[in-house]
């Protein structure tokens, strides 16, 4: 969601009707208000386990402050889920500058101007509609989709979601009332004021206050284009009524990186050479309208046949998917939409979505790339008043276009945690997350089987020489068994049992301990000397459980 994204192209009824009983609706619900759909009755249902599931065992407590009743949209990542979300911007930060991106980070808090010249102060806004007998408001958009699931409402107009209300006999979730027909227009920027009295915004992305120090770039880069900058930050966006857990919070983190280049480099991008074979699942507008499915398409099939326009944007694309395959997502659970025309930022040239396919809510968008091209160098010229042009090396002056990868941290640390979670049915109902080993947060887990020495007094010394390489905890309560079932919940890929029969009267090169592997719950004996080694290669994916002998 961009600022000044909407625009309203009028159609007639007639393609109306007939996009809204293709696109969507069961027709064959009549007179009644649309009742959810099983498919959307078992989502709700698992999600609803999966949010208390990471309450319980200390991934995501809240809405925050919890003593105090809670507010929507505000969330704490308790010990588990911090460290697998700082596991996930790791991940981003390797991928980004391994790809030539420096990180920045700049002020969360910015005066008015900025966000006019943005565009934010007028155009960001979503809509929402209220009920006419107990004056709730609601996210129409979100209202829509809550009740008829897995459906495209990007660039509907207001009219369109109108009818799709109408049509469908959609009521208050509240009271049951009838809505008042009209869209209103609710701007998501948190306002908060600088000193006495000077009207500023808390930022509603990272994007924006990137761009802002263009012309120090310029002495850091020594005037070469292209460049890259990211940043990964707080930004804060005031929704209505937001659920979904972190998904849609109200202060969430973002993490954006913007390519500026020139114009005539964009077809010219000696980097698009290394990535121009790789293939992407990609859902151009006509697939869609064709009901078509994604296809994996290599970068360069895609630029010749005009899917994707500039080989700058299409390595852009790549980054993309580079970046969440990174963070542990499973590549078949990505795609790649492209925005149809009349969904695009009116100076967008090209804009397609990255969505992951959750089991709580679907096909969820979790990132945007955009082609920017100018706008909003020229809007922060024109606004600041200082001249914000790059100089090429036969000195022309030339405003550099921008590319940016807009996404955030919170959505693929809740999809990883969505994706890999396992709730067995059998034995006692046990749930298992099966996070890759790379970003689990707690990867080794050491258990003394009993507390008495030697096993006590080696496991210490064992936590003691993993400690450095990787997040281990030492647990002593409980039966092993017990303590295997903690550690299935936590996600933790190995634990490492010490027992007498491994260590007693025994030369320490001698010595041995039980290794276990969470998905397949299978145990290894294996020296202590080399078990540093063996969970490097496992965790590093050089090696399987299987391979150890
Ligand atoms: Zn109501």
């Amino acid at each position: 969601m961009r600022a000044g994204r909407k625009t309203q192209p009028i159609l007639n009824s007639v393609t109306l009707k007939e996009k809204l009983i293709n696109d969507l609706i069961d027709t064959n619900n009549s007179g009644i208000m649309a009742e959810k759909s099983n498919e959307t009755i078992q989502k709700e249902k698992r999600s609803e386990e999966l949010t208390s599931f990471l309450q319980n065992k200390s991934f995501i407590w809240g809405p925050e402050p919890e003593i105090y009743g809670g507010i929507a949209g505000f969330y704490t990542y308790a010990p588990l889920g911090k460290l697998l979300k700082n596991n996930v911007e790791n991940a981003i930060r390797k991928t980004f500058i391994k790809n030539n991106f420096w990180e920045v980070e700049c002020p969360c808090v910015m005066q008015e101007e900025v966000w006019i010249a943005s565009g934010h102060a007028g155009g960001f806004t979503d809509p929402v509609i209220k009920c006419s007998k107990c004056k709730s408001t609601f996210r129409v958009d979100k209202l829509i989709e809550e009740v008829l699931g897995d459906i495209q409402l990007g660039g509907k107009t207001n009219e369109e979601l109108l009818l799709i209300l109408a049509d469908n006999q959609i009521k208050c979730p509240s009271c049951k009332g009838n809505f008042v027909p009209e869209i209103l227009k609710h701007n998501l920027m948190m306002k908060t004021t600088i000193g006495l009295d000077k009207v500023a915004y808390n930022r509603p992305e990272t994007a924006t206050t990137t761009y802002l120090p263009f012309l120090r770039y310029l002495t850091f880069f020594r005037d070469k284009l292209p460049f890259g900058v990211f940043q990964i930050g707080k930004a804060f966006r005031n929704e209505i009524s937001p659920r979904q857990s972190v998904l849609r919070g109200r202060e969430f983190t973002q993490a954006e990186g913007q390519l500026f280049i020139y114009k005539d480099q964009k077809n010219n991008f000696e980097p698009y050479k290394e990535v121009k074979d790789n293939k992407l699942p990609l859902w151009s507008y006509q697939m869609q309208d064709g009901n078509n499915n994604p296809k994996l398409i290599s970068l360069s099939e895609a630029l010749e046949a005009s899917t994707l326009k500039n080989q700058a944007y299409a390595w852009a694309l790549n980054l993309g998917f580079e970046l969440f395959k990174s963070m542990g997502i499973p590549a078949e659970k990505i795609r790649f939409r492209q925005h149809n025309l009349d969904e695009r930022a009116f100076y967008a040239e090209d804009a397609w979505d990255v969505e992951i396919e959750l089991n709580s809510f679907g096909w969820t968008e979790v990132c945007g790339i955009h082609d920017r091209t100018t706008y909003d160098l020229t809007q922060h010229a024109k606004h600041s008043g200082k001249n914000l042009v790059a100089t090429r090396e036969d000195g022309t002056k030339e405003v550099p276009h921008v590319i940016e990868i807009a996404f955030g941290t919170d959505r693929p640390t809740f999809a990883l945690l969505d994706i890999f979670y396992e709730k067995k049915e059998v034995g006692e109902g046990k749930s298992v997350l099966h996070l890759p080993p790379r970003v689990a947060p707690v990867q080794v887990s050491i258990f003394p089987l009993v507390k008495k020495e030697p096993v006590d007094g080696i496991a210490l010394k064992i936590l003691d020489d993993l400690k450095g390489t990787f997040v281990c905890r030492l647990d002593r309560t409980g039966s092993i068994g017990k303590r295997y079932v903690r550690e299935d919940e936590a996600g933790t890929p190995y634990c490492v049992t010490v027992d007498f029969e491994g260590v007693e009267n025994k030369e320490e090169s001698h010595m041995t301990v039980t290794l276990r592997n969470r998905d397949t719950e299978e145990q290894k004996r294996v020296h202590i000397i080399k078990l540093k080694h063996i969970l490097n290669e496992l965790i590093s994916d050089k090696i399987r459980f299987e391979d150890i002998n």
